[in-house]
Order: C-alpha cells, then structure tokens, then sequence
C-alpha cells in the first residue's frame, strides 16, 4: 500500500526552475516541501550537458537567490575574455547538488525524492524501487511545463543511416580519432558551442561545415554584465534599444537599428536573420566563427543518407570519413502559455525575457505574499520564450509591461533589487546623484520608454494581423 506524505508544496522537477522557486520559498516562509525528480542529481537538463557547455549569461545572477554562483571573477582567458565569468557545466551541478545538501535537506523543510517520477494526482513512484507515496499537498508546482530537450537526449526529426558517424556534441571531447572532416546541424547556442569547441581545439577552419537552416539574432553578451563597470554597456544597451525601437519606421528597420545600436549581432551581415533564441556571444566569439566559410544555407535537414545530407532546399555531398553533430535539440519544446496560477497549480514560466530562474523565485515570491488569483496573474503575466525574429516585439512589450506593473507594486520594487537573481535593478538603483553619464543613460532610457512601446504595440497589430 501507498504510503501518504504531506506537505505545502509539490515541487515536480529539481532543475533550476522548480529549485529556484524552492530556494524562495525556504527563504521567505516556513513552508514544506517535497521536490521530486525523475534525475539522481538536481539540477535537471544540466545533468546531461556536453563537457564543454558552460551558461552563457554570467554565473553572478544564475542559480537560486540566496546562494552565490559567481566567484566574483572575470575571464582572463578565452573566448570570453574581460567579461564576467561563466560556470561550466560541472560547476552548475556541484553548485545545485550544495545547496540540496547543505541548505534545503538540512533545513527540515525539504525532503528531496530523487529518481523518482510525478504520475499525475499527487502519486510519485520510485524509478528504481517502485514504491509508491500519495502526496497531499496545498500546491504543486509544475517545473516541467517547458519541456526542456537536449542533444544527448532528444530524438532527431529527420532519419539518419546506419553507416553515418552521427553523434550528439557530448561524444566530441571522448573522440580518439583525427577529424578530417566535421558537419555541424544547428545554427543555435549549441551549434554555437561546438563550433567554438573545434576551432580551439585547433580544427581548421576548412574542415568545418555548418548547416544553418535559420540565422539568429544575437546578444552581445558584454551588454548582460551587472556589473558597475558595465553599466555604459548594459544599461547604455537598453536605452539604445529603446531608442532604436522608437525611432524605426517598420520591424525590419528596428532590428537593423538595433544592431547598430550593438543590441544584436550577427553572424552574416548579408544574411537577414529570421531566427531570435535569446543566445549570447562575446565579439570574439563571433570573430571565430567567422573563419567557418562553409556554411550551407538550404533549409533543415531531412534526412543524413550514406553519402548525401538531404536538406529542404537541395542536397550536399557527405565525405566517407565525415563526422556528423546533432545540434538540433530546441532547448524549449513547448511554447504555449497557460496561467502561473490555477486552483491549486503554479505552472512555472518567464515573467521576465529569457530568465527561467529569476521567474521561478518572483513568482514563489508573489505566491507567498499574495491570495487573489487573479492579482498573482496580473503580477505574473508570461513573458513567451522567442522563436521566430519577430517574436521578439512580443516579448519585449511584455517585459517592459511587467516591469512597469511591478513599478507601481509597494514592496516590490526594493525585493527585485535585493534579488541576487534580478541582476539589474541594484545597478540601476546604485546610481549616485555625481555619475552624471549614467545619469544620462538613465535620461534616455526613460524618455524613449513611451515611445517604444508605442511601437511595439503597432508592431504587434501588424504581426497579428499576418504581415
Ligand atoms: C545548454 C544550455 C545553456 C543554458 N544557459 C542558460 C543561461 O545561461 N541562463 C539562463 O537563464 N538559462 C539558460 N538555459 C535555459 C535553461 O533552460 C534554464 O537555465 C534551466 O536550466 C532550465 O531549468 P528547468 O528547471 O526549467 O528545466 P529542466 O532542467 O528541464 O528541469 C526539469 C526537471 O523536471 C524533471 N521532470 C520532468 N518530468 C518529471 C516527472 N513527471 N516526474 C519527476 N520529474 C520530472 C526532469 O527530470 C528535470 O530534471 C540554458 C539551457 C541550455 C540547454
């Protein structure tokens, strides 16, 4: 028979999200919580990483907010040099399994289930025992809902041969053999990655091909630091975002507007992107990738054949020897919006743009100090994950919409700014009344906001409207 436990919280899912949101509520209540999670690791999808994948905004507002990631260091070397330091992605899962060991299983308030899966209904089962428990919980929080896919553990939707040396960016670094000839499938983050990985491993240039079925957009990631030293960059960035958004006469001028204003990059300056992911690179990064000149631009591939890559819009040859990398998992299989809040469910999702764990500890922060349903949703509007370029109009209405909400919200305000996870609003509000070029930028900022949301409204009728 089914044992029964209780608690305040059914967490499903101890990946950054469902721990970030945890970590919250730890700090911020005397809540209980059972967190369960089919991996023997927190830390979910990052269990499963490439070796050389590390996070790509820096690690100082990555994590949960009570535990520090960063070691307060800038890259010295590399491709990411004078920026602030990424984890790796060892150091994101030593830094998770910490925190589930010294602060959440110690506190009293966590019991942890490991490989151990949510069946719906409040039962989990043991993956590896098959006992059952029937949780009786106030609320379960679904962690899961984006559907995270990875290399190592997607399933490509094109058909491979047999004969082909086809392998996920994990096998790379295990490889004993020389690579004479190497074919990457992805123009995202992780096609990103393994690129960057051969060149510094010194494969030529030459003997790297890249199927990019869609170019992206691209951060610059010296515009994420939240750092002081930074604040002409990042902080300058969204001020000439801003004023790029309200000065455009049509979307495809503003995103022109926006590289020009060094918001976004990209890899071709000839090639329009019609892709936006939210990725980051440092100008090195994509001064590397530039030494990569075979690029094959016919479309997604449909099938890998013994000899021939098969792809939307023609075919290419495929050399015997040739090694071929998966670089097609899309990071997020669900791009549906539900509501954060139903009766008794937190479905997690991004208030903010491309910040899972900063939503994840907001909204157990609106949880717990709010009870009207619909005031939590109004706070915790979604903030849809991009996809295609123009999805971006979208997501940064909304973004500046939830920002101005929580503006006029009493307390919130001085949370986001103590939130180790916000990174930005401390810069902001750290101003002096002597910095006067910041001041400046801050000027700016405010007085295109208005204008460029009205923008963005237009743009988004005519995105609606089909056009
Ligand atoms: C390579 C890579 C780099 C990234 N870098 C960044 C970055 O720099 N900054 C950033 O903000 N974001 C980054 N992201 C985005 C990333 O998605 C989030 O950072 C975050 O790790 C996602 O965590 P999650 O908890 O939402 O999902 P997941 O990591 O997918 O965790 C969900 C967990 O739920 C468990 N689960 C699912 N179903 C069940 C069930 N029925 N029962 C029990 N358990 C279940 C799974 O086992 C999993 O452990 C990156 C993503 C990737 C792939």
């Amino acid at each position: 028979m089914s044992q029964t436990i209780k608690a305040d919280y059914l967490i499903i899912g101890a990946g950054a999200s469902g721990v970030a949101f945890a970590d919250t509520v730890l700090s911020e209540s005397d809540a209980t919580m059972i967190i369960v999670d089919k991996e023997d690791k927190p830390g979910g999808h990052w269990n499963h990483a490439y070796s050389f994948v590390t996070l790509h905004q820096p690690s100082s507002f990555y994590g949960v907010s009570s535990k520090e990631l960063s070691r307060g260091v800038k890259d010295e070397v590399g491709l990411n040099k004078g920026l602030n330091e990424l984890a790796s992605g060892a150091e994101v899962l030593a830094y998770f399994d910490e925190l589930m060991r010294e602060t959440f299983l110690p506190s009293g308030k966590v019991r942890y289930f490991p490989k151990c899966e949510y069946l719906g209904d409040g039962v989990i089962r043991s993956i590896l025992t098959g006992q059952t428990f029937n949780v009786e919980a106030n609320k379960i929080v679904d962690s899961t809902y984006y559907k995270t896919s990875i290399p190592a553990t997607h399933t490509p939707v094109f058909s491979i041969d047999d004969s082909v040396n086809f392998m996920p960016p994990n096998n790379l670094p295990k490889l004993q053999t020389k690579i004479d000839g190497v074919t990457i499938i992805g123009g995202g983050k992780t096609g990103i990655d393994t690129c960057l990985w051969l060149l510094e491993r010194g494969v030529p240039a030459d003997n790297i091909r890249w199927i990019m079925p869609r170019d992206a957009w691209l951060i610059d990631r010296r515009n994420t630091q939240p750092t002081k030293e930074f604040f002409a960059d990042t902080i300058g960035a969204q001020a000439g975002q801003m004023e790029a958004i309200a000065n455009s006469t049509s979307m495809e001028d503003m995103f022109l507007r926006l590289e020009q204003a060094g918001v976004f990059l990209r890899l071709d300056r000839n090639v329009l992107p019609k892709m936006f992911h939210g990725a980051t690179v440092s100008k090195m990064e994509l001064e590397e990738l530039g030494k990569i000149k075979k690029v094959v631009r016919l479309g997604r591939v449909s099938a890998v054949e013994a000899s021939r890559i098969v792809l939307v819009e023609g075919e290419i040859p495929l050399p015997d020897n040739e090694i071929v990398v998966d670089c097609t998992a899309s990071a997020i299989t669900n791009l549906e919006i539900s509501p954060v809040f139903s009766e008794n469910t937190i479905t997690l999702q991004t208030v903010r743009s491309y910040q899972p764990v900063f939503s994840a500890s907001f909204i157990a922060h609106i949880d717990l100090n709010y009870d009207d349903i619909k005031k939590k949703n109004d706070l915790c509007r979604v903030v849809p994950l991009p996809n295609h370029d123009y999805d971006w109009v979208e997501l940064t209405y909304r973004n500046m919409m939830n920002q101005f909400f929580w503006s006029k919200e009493p307390g919130l305000k001085k949370w986001l700014q103590n939130n180790r996870l916000d990174g930005f609003m401390a810069m902001v509000a750290g101003v002096k009344f002597y910095e006067f070029e910041n001041l400046k930028i801050l000027n700016r900022m405010r007085k295109a906001a208005k204008p460029a949301i009205a923008k963005l409204k237009e743009y988004k009728a005519q995105i609606d409207k089909g056009h």
